[in-house]
């Protein structure tokens, strides 16, 4: 293997771990988010997403079985941001406003995936390794609709009859 290839190989895996790693703190964020949702609609996307992200998860492990290397051992700080970030909102907000506030954070969650999804993708077709480009292809393919349901739900989740009676 030539030295570019080999760095490009090692930065490929830094990345997969990083997500790996980010998908299990979704994982642990989602079902607090479904539970604190006043909108039915935005709860089960929350958990339908969650279902989503399992299986991304399970994704990795099977490129990292693939590409035989161990995914541990990285911490996603940019996801533990955003997470933390989604939490002041739950903390400061309620109701329908907590909904829009939620779906926010929710939606740069997304965002962040898809650039890394994105970008590991592109690593894996420059490394020649076609069924982990398409392994990765699929998530960010999952995370891109999930970005557009909420971006739906952004416009019709906050009541505003009922904020203008509040
Ligand atoms: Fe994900
Ligand atoms: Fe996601």
């Amino acid at each position: 293997m030539a030295e570019e290839t080999n760095a490009l190989h090692e930065l490929l895996v830094d990345e997969l771990k990083d997500l790996y790693n980010a998908e299990n703190q979704i994982i642990k964020a989602l079902p607090r988010m479904a539970r604190k949702a006043a909108n039915p609609e935005l709860r089960r996307a929350f958990e339908s997403h969650l279902e989503e992200t399992r299986t991304q998860a399970e994704r990795l492990e099977q490129i990292a079985e693939e590409m035989d290397f161990s995914l541990r051992g990285k911490k996603c700080k940019g996801m533990e941001g955003l997470l933390e970030e989604g939490k002041e909102v739950m903390q400061e907000f309620e109701e329908d406003t907590l909904d829009a506030g939620m779906i926010g954070a929710a939606q740069k969650v997304e965002h962040y995936e898809i650039a890394g999804y994105g970008t590991a993708r592109t690593h894996a077709n420059l490394l020649g390794l076609k069924k982990v480009a398409k392994l990765l292809q699929q998530t960010l393919d999952e995370e891109a609709r999930t970005d557009k349901k909420l971006s739906s739900l952004a416009e019709n989740v906050v009541n505003l009859e009922a904020l203008q009676e509040a």
